[in-house]
């Protein structure tokens, strides 16, 4: 299985949006996809079609060591997308994990029994890089970094990065990042192509081609319980998420789809 956690600790970004719309591309094309909610607020788990009542264990179980993959992961909307919901415990676990043994490595732990099960996690993570995140990006194999296209973009990235930096040191020496995503780009603002070519002159080829345009289908399709690409799959966010996926697939160490 290969665990992609996406991460940015600004919030509003794209991160959810880009969560479930990545997960749901890998699963149409034929990838056992899992989806891991690690945001309190639980936008993942509603979007994709999991209600709070049908949210038995959580992914607070999994971090608390009160419930395996296997009983936490439930069906969503999206044919082939399993999910680990996320409930208002979660914000809870920040502080309780605080004096638990070995608390950054709580979700990477949990994962090794799922290894088999699935051939790609997507992690969601919440707007911070406290303990939630970092145990994201321990458990991670690659790190996927939603950017807003406005004229704070490449403020707060270097912070994003400095914690790679200390997570590969520390915690998880095989952490890489696989690209950072442009998002809610809209073509006919000025702005946006400015900071583009800012955020590509500095970051270069870590920046991916594709870029995510502002899209009000994006946004209308989680009241739904859908992903957009289910909701509409022909909306100019469906394509440029459609083309997100097939560029991370490109971008994987190893096409390492069973089957
Ligand atoms: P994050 O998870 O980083 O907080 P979200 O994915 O939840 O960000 O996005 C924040 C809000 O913006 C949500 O209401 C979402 O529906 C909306 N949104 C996200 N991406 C787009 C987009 N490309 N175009 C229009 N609205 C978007
Ligand atoms: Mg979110």
């Amino acid at each position: 299985m290969i665990r992609i956690a996406i991460a940015n600790q600004k919030g509003g970004v794209g991160k959810t949006t880009s969560a479930i719309n990545l997960a749901t591309a890998f699963a149409a094309a034929g990838w056992r996809t899992l989806l891991i909610d690690l945001d309190p607020q639980g936008n993942a788990s509603t979007g994709v079609g999991v209600m709070t009542a049908d949210r038995e264990y959580s992914t607070y179980d999994l971090l608390m060591g009160e419930g395996t993959v296997e009983e936490c992961t439930v069906g969503t909307n999206v044919p082939g997308l399993s999910l680990i919901p996320a409930t208002v415990d979660l914000s809870g676990a920040e502080i309780e994990l605080v004096s638990v043994e070995d608390r950054v490595h709580r979700l990477r732990d949990a994962l090794v029994r799922a290894n088999d099960t699935f051939d790609v996690c997507f992690i969601d993570c919440p707007p911070s890089l406290g303990l939630l995140t970092l145990n994201a990006l321990s458990a991670a194999d690659t790190l996927m970094v939603p950017l807003q296209s406005e004229f704070f973009a490449l403020e707060g990235l270097s912070q994003l990065l400095q914690t790679v930096e200390r997570v590969q040191q520390r915690f998880n020496p095989d952490l890489g990042i696989i690209g950072i995503a442009l998002t809610m780009c809209d073509k006919r603002n000025r702005l946006t192509e400015q900071v583009s070519d800012d955020v590509r002159s500095c970051l270069g080829k870590l920046v991916f081609d594709t870029t995510i345009p502002r899209n009000v289908r994006l946004s209308e399709a989680p009241s739904h319980g859908l992903p957009a690409l289910i909701y509409d799959q022909h909306c100019t966010g469906s394509r440029a998420y459609l083309a997100l996926a097939r560029e991370l697939i490109a971008r994987l160490p190893e096409n390492r789809k069973a089957a």
